[in-house]
This record gives C-alpha cells, structure tokens and sequence, in this order.
C-alpha cells in the first residue's frame, strides 16, 4: 500500500530556509502547542492536503534546487512517510534538512524516527520557547534548537541567512511568509 502524507504547504522554491535554492514542505499535524507557535494552522492532525512522495517530488521547480527542507507541523508525526520522503530525496541528490520539535536523543528511541534520520543532512532539533527569540541569523526559531550535522555536506555557517524572510502573494490574495523573522508576522508559514 502506498504511504501518503498529510501536507500542510510546499514551497517549490526559497531562499530563506536552509542553504542555496529548497523545496520546502511544511507537514500537516502537531501536537506540541508550543505557546507562541509561529505556524498554528498547522497544528491540526486533520487531513489537509493528502499526497504520495511521488507527487510531492512532482511538484519540483523546473529549475534546479539544491534540496529539500522539511518543517511542519511536526515531521516525525508522520515518520514513516517522512523517511520516504527523504530517502527519494536523497536518490534525486537533494540535501535534505529537517525541523523537529523532537531532541534527537528522543528520536534514536524510536525505530521508524531512526530510519528517517538516515537520510537527514541537517537536523534542527527542540521545540519552539518563546522569549527564547534567536539573537543572530541563524535558521532557527529559538536559540534552545540544535544543530545536528549528520553528513559534511554543510556546517553552521551554511545556516546564515542572508534574506531571512520571503513574502509571497499568491493568486488567490493570501500572503504568506516564510523565513526567520525577528518580528511578528502572522500571516504563513516559518518556524
Ligand atoms: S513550534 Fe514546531 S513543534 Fe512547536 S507547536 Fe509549532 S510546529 Fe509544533
């Protein structure tokens, strides 16, 4: 049977969540509720958008990416189909990097998390804190989240990021943001 995902976004292409051009997929489905959670609309673990990884990979920009960022929502709530996703990934060579409310101590605990982080690049790791605000331009939300290089394919200075924030206003009139803002902006997706 085919493994599907529940998708709350996907960004074909930005430069503001992880190194170079990225595919981002935002995950459907969170159950942490850290207070001041920046994306709350992906919170709900009700079916939103419901795709296979093939149709995921379908949706690539004609234009080259350098790989593929995965945010939510939480990623690992849907760990089997997360793995997929990265796996296929991988076999395109697009970097993978992922957002995870979860430590990664707490991950190596769990066989199908374990089978997901195989595939992983760069794992940002922790919840959210708010008041935690981080101070630099580093790719993360708060200052408590790790990062985990799992391969050499990047270090810490790849997640300086110059243009922090993209805002998109798409056909239908709703704005979305994504990126690192350091001040509140409601309207999309970000972490
Ligand atoms: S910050 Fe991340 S882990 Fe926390 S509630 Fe929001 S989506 Fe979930």
């Amino acid at each position: 049977m085919k493994t599907l995902l529940n998708i709350h976004a996907i960004i074909p292409s930005s430069r503001v969540n992880g190194p170079g051009a990225r595919v981002v997929v935002f995950f459907q489905g969170c159950g942490r509720s850290c207070p001041g959670c920046f994306n709350p609309e992906t919170h709900s673990f009700e079916e939103r958008e419901i795709l296979s990884v093939d149709e995921i990979f379908e949706r690539l920009p004609d234009a080259a990416v350098e790989g593929l960022t995965v945010s939510g929502g939480e990623p690992f709530a849907q760990a089997e189909g997360l793995a997929l996703l990265l796996k296929g990934a991988r076999a395109r060579s697009l970097s993978t990097v992922v957002y995870t409310g979860y430590a990664i101590e707490e991950l190596n605990k769990i066989e199908a998390a374990r089978e997901a982080v195989k595939y992983i690049d760069v794992l940002v790791d922790g919840p959210f804190i708010e008041g935690d605000k981080e101070p630099t331009l580093l790719a993360r939300g708060s200052s408590n989240q790790r990062f985990h290089f799992l391969t050499d394919r990047y270090t810490e200075d790849d997640f300086i990021m110059d243009g922090k924030v993209e805002v998109t206003i798409k056909k239908d009139g709703a704005i979305v943001e994504t990126g690192f803002s350091r001040v509140p902006f409601r309207a999309g997706f970000g972490r």
